[in-house]
């Protein structure tokens, strides 16, 4: 555990010198575009810090304050992101406005920088392979960062031996990119937290439940936070003779628990 701590503060504190050097390529080496790419690798590694942090928070089992568990605590990392991410749009529109139309002298200094904000954001991502959580979250990010760096360097070399308008262009597309990467982001994390129905997690409880006996009238069954269930169901006991039903329920409830990790409560018409 303490091992993990340290790998992963570690390799938070490799991207964030990854960005520190970005943000120098930007400013020391005026080029727009690796400014703007270092403005989002920072927004990127305090995102990381903010997505661990909730989802160490959501892992805490039910308590007084919150009676279904704390899973949706997790919610945190991507609104965090959202925040972030939204500042540094707006001080790079900004940025990329005021310098319309005036041409700009790019130095050496840029894409040097660039490269070695490169070179610690590879070693961050080596030392986040062993920190489970996180080494998910960089898998889905370390192509995207490495193409921009990339286009940076490509685009600040341009920028000192051919035109600035070559810098400016690109800085304008990852601002847009960002832009597009925004919205998209805030639509799956509000459809992510609507409570659309569950198809198929419902359809399995149902049949599950009708090999127990029970006729199935209604359910409903929405995500929590990643595989986690809850809903409720009506159900009508075939034949029931004699038997407790009242038992029975719970038994099922407590089955449909472990069998499909969902909190289901059953209603006996
Ligand atoms: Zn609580």
């Amino acid at each position: 555990m303490v091992h993990t701590i340290v790998k992963l503060q570690l390799s938070i504190t490799l991207s964030f010198i990854a960005g520190a050097f970005k943000v120098l390529g930007g400013v020391l080496g005026g080029s727009k575009s690796v400014y703007v790419d270092a403005l989002t690798s920072i927004a990127n590694t305090m995102s990381i810090a903010f997505i661990y942090t909730f989802y160490k928070k959501s892992l805490e089992p039910p308590d007084q304050d919150h009676p279904f568990g704390h899973l949706r605590f997790a919610f945190g990392g991507p609104i965090a992101t959202l925040m972030l991410y939204s500042f540094v749009l707006g001080v790079v529109v900004t940025d990329i406005i005021n310098a319309f139309g005036r041409p700009y002298v790019i130095t050496i200094q840029a894409p040097i920088y660039a490269a070695i904000g490169m070179a610690f954001y590879a070693l961050a991502v080596t030392f986040s392979k062993g920190v489970k959580t996180l080494s998910i979250y960089y898998a889905k990010f370390t192509a995207i960062e490495f193409l921009e760096g990339l286009a940076t360097i490509a685009s600040s070399l341009g920028g000192i031996f051919i035109s600035f308008w070559i810098d400016y262009i690109t800085a304008t597309a990852l601002v847009l990119y960002l832009a597009v990467e925004l919205w998209s982001s805030l639509n799956e994390i509000t459809y992510t937290i609507s409570d659309y129905s569950q198809v198929e997690i419902a359809s399995k409880i149902s049949s599950y439940l009708s090999e127990l006996g029970f006729e199935v009238k209604r359910i409903r069954i929405r995500r929590v936070f990643g595989d986690m269930y809850q809903g409720d169901a009506t159900v009508k006991m075939q034949n029931p003779g004699d038997r407790d039903t009242s038992s029975l329920i719970k038994k099922a409830e407590e089955e449909i628990m472990k069998k499909f990790k969902a909190d289901v409560v059953l209603k006996l018409e």
